[in-house]
């Protein structure tokens, strides 16, 4: 292996653009600023949602597994009962996660209209809804079921409950994009280079941005790769910079990637108005 003093920079079809990045830098095109990689390909949606649909029906079939252990219709003789049903709702959540982080991903990719809001809301939360009826049918039946002795409803309850309550805290999209945002960003930007952090929620047009700390690592792609990568809002930092107005910018990721000039900023705030109580 070569060793790996700087991250080397390739563009979509792969081909090194270390030098003719690093020679932009020196001419002063490109700004010095942190080492940048490229974003990985933006992927297919299509290939996403089968991906999760496949998934997702596993979980319920894990989910009927459970209910069949509970009701003794389905006993693996080599492990108790109960270990049976915890492994099957384990199975069904790490279905459910899985299934939904793709859904999440193929949204991301080819995002649906928010002009109407419930159908918006639905499709990218079809995760949420999902582990719902990955887990409630099973809690309910488990509640009502006679034959169940009162630690396994117990155990099936608290676990499922948890199980519930995980798959639902992974299977809500957070960072929801719309077809609008994506076509507005598009506008804008086409297929100009963005650049986001590894943690950074929103994506900038300037390597040399403010919000970012020095040796932070860079990703560089078009903004419909940004997009894609979970990046779904414009750095106002970027956006005030280039004066650019008509595309949805985040303070909130902002402030995150900033926490630090923002604890600068309250410390001088302090010095300056003693602290009265
Ligand atoms: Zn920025």
């Amino acid at each position: 292996m070569a060793e790996k003093k700087k991250p080397i920079i390739v563009n979509v079809e792969g081909e090194d653009i270390t030098a003719q990045h690093e020679k932009e830098k020196a001419e002063g095109i490109s700004q010095v600023g942190p080492p940048i990689q490229q974003a990985p390909p933006v992927g297919n949606a299509k290939g996403l949602r089968i991906g999760a649909v496949a998934l997702w029906v596993l979980a319920i079939i894990f989910e009927v597994l459970t209910v069949l252990v509970v009701f003794g219709k389905v006993n693996l003789s080599f492990m108790p009962q109960l270990t049976q049903m915890i492994i099957f709702l384990v199975l069904d959540l790490a279905c459910v996660v899985a299934g939904a982080q793709l859904w999440k991903k193929a949204n991301h990719i080819d995002p649906v209209s928010e002009a109407n809001s419930t159908k918006f809301w639905i499709w990218n939360n079809m995760g949420l809804i999902v582990c719902a009826l990955a887990f409630v049918p099973f809690i309910i039946l488990l509640l009502t079921n006679k034959n169940a002795d009162k630690k396994t409803k117990m155990v099936g309850v608290i676990v499922a409950v948890i199980a519930l309550l995980i798959g639902g805290l992974l299977g809500y999209d957070y960072n929801p994009v719309s077809a609008e945002d994506k076509q507005e960003a598009m506008a804008v930007f086409g297929e100009e280079d963005v650049y986001w952090t590894r943690f950074g929620k929103c994506y900038h047009t300037h390597d040399d941005c403010q919000s970012f700390s020095q040796s932070e690592q860079l990703t560089k792609g078009t903004v419909e790769q940004a997009i894609a990568a979970n990046r779904t809002k414009f750095c106002s930092f970027c956006a005030k910079r280039d004066d650019i107005t008509n595309v949805k910018t985040d303070d909130e990721a902002l402030n995150e990637e900033n926490a630090q000039d923002i604890q600068e900023a309250e410390d001088a705030l302090e010095d300056e108005v003693p602290a009265a109580k």
